[in-house]
């Protein structure tokens, strides 16, 4: 029995769609990318300023990410946390490497397959490092940390909430960047605060150098953790390896994934050595956590990253970017940093229509709210890739502005 309207996805007609209804009805069915471009199933060509939702950071089919892939299936992809991996090891000493240059702090790393499970894993550490009657978590208003019961209880969009309830105990949401709301918040049942430095899902809105430093003193004050989502502000997008950097303040727990494997799905929670020592063996678990062909990805993806300096171009690319946006017409102002970028669309425009003019055009960027298109560009994108986009999305608005006109 067909249970939802049937889908074509162009070349492949089916009467049944065979995914939970979950995610709206794909647009377009992409079968190739190389760097910038995407290519979809009838050949058009696309440039991909999304990269799979801050995924794809060092480009399409990268050959170096597509050659470690490749030898490590031929070599071990996977034994189980049972035994070790010279591979996964490999991998938390790169990551420890990065966040202790980050932090000051010498730490330990578990790895996950996702983002939610990265922020999983801290909320579990924060509750075990603060003890019975202190487990309580606070988190912003409008943040994202994923799809876990946990950790959409964390998340601070309540009509996320809603279908699911009751939600799991011990969760409190401020606004976020108000600090008054945080102090009231935070008192001595909290174990920890969780926050990005730019929140992604939200909106592209930055929390401000300011208020990580006075929430990073607040927590040090009650004596909670304070964990950094850093799943799509980690590994150079912002400008710095991690998107806290900018605000100079250490943080206890770091939670990553997205970018740290290219498009492999990898994630990692990171602590300072003695947080994590709250940690016993059977605390915690996953059994493909620091499996091989992921590491082998997450090995590669940050060599790379490293060879290109990936953080300064991100930081050179989103100024190229930041400056010819805010030359075009219907462009009001530009939000973020570095290759994180909300361009946001002056009264009248809309957001998803141009998302889909330019889906037409042959770009691929995200409407994150009715009046923000959200721009996650490669770290490698070129000049002349930042002008064509550039020019597309003139061009797209330029056609809705003249509508409004008419
Ligand atoms: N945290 C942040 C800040 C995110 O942006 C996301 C996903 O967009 C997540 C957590 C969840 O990651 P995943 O979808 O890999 O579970």
């Amino acid at each position: 029995m067909s249970t939802s309207p049937s889908h074509s996805f162009h070349h492949a007609p089916m009467d049944h769609c065979p995914f939970m209804p979950v995610f709206g009805p794909p647009p377009i069915m992409f079968d190739r990318g190389v760097g910038t471009e995407l290519w979809d199933s009838d050949g058009k060509r696309y440039l991909d300023f999304l990269t799979g939702l801050a995924v794809v950071s060092v480009g399409h089919s990268n050959p170096t990410v597509a050659e470690a892939i490749a030898d490590q299936a031929e070599q071990l992809m996977h034994v189980s946390n049972f035994f070790a991996n010279p591979v996964a090891t490999e991998a938390a000493v790169k990551i420890n490497g990065l966040l202790r240059d980050a932090t000051g702090h010498a730490g330990q790393v578990f790895f996950t397959n996702s983002g939610a499970e990265s922020n999983e894993c801290a909320l579990k550490l924060a509750r075990k490092h603060g003890g019975r009657g202190r487990h309580t978590v606070v988190s912003a208003l409008a943040s994202f940390h994923g799809r876990t019961l946990a950790t959409l209880a964390a998340t601070g969009q309540p009509t996320k909430h809603e279908p699911f309830q009751p939600m799991p105990e011990g969760f409190r949401h401020v606004p976020y960047g108000d600090i008054d709301e945080m102090r009231s918040a935070v008192d001595g049942s909290v174990a920890a605060v969780i926050i990005e430095a730019i929140q992604g899902e939200g909106g592209v809105h930055p929390a401000g150098v300011e208020h990580l430093r006075a929430v990073r003193e607040l927590c040090d004050d009650v004596g909670a953790l304070l964990i950094l989502d850093e799943v799509q502000t980690g590994f150079g997008r912002t400008g710095r390896w991690f998107g806290f950097e900018h605000a100079d303040i250490a943080p206890d727990v770091v939670t990553m994934a997205k970018a740290m494997g290219n498009g492999m799905p990898v994630g990692a929670c990171w602590a300072r050595a003695d947080v994590a020592a709250a940690f016993e063996p059977g605390d915690h678990g996953s059994t493909y956590s620091g499996t091989a062909i992921a590491c082998a990805a997450v090995n590669a993806t940050i060599d790379e990253m490293q060879r290109i300096d990936a953080p300064r171009r991100a930081t050179e690319q989103g100024a190229r970017l930041v400056r010819a946006l805010e030359g075009v017409a219907g462009v009001t102002g530009v939000r973020g940093s570095g290759l994180m970028l909300g361009v946001e669309l002056a009264d009248g425009l809309d957001a998803k229509r141009a998302y889909l003019d330019l889906l037409d055009a042959g770009l691929v960027v995200n409407a994150i709210d009715p009046t923000t298109i959200r721009l996650l560009p490669p770290l490698t994108v070129s000049d002349d890739e930042i002008d064509e986009a550039v020019e597309m999305i003139a061009d797209a608005l330029a056609d809705q502005r003249e509508d409004l006109a008419s």
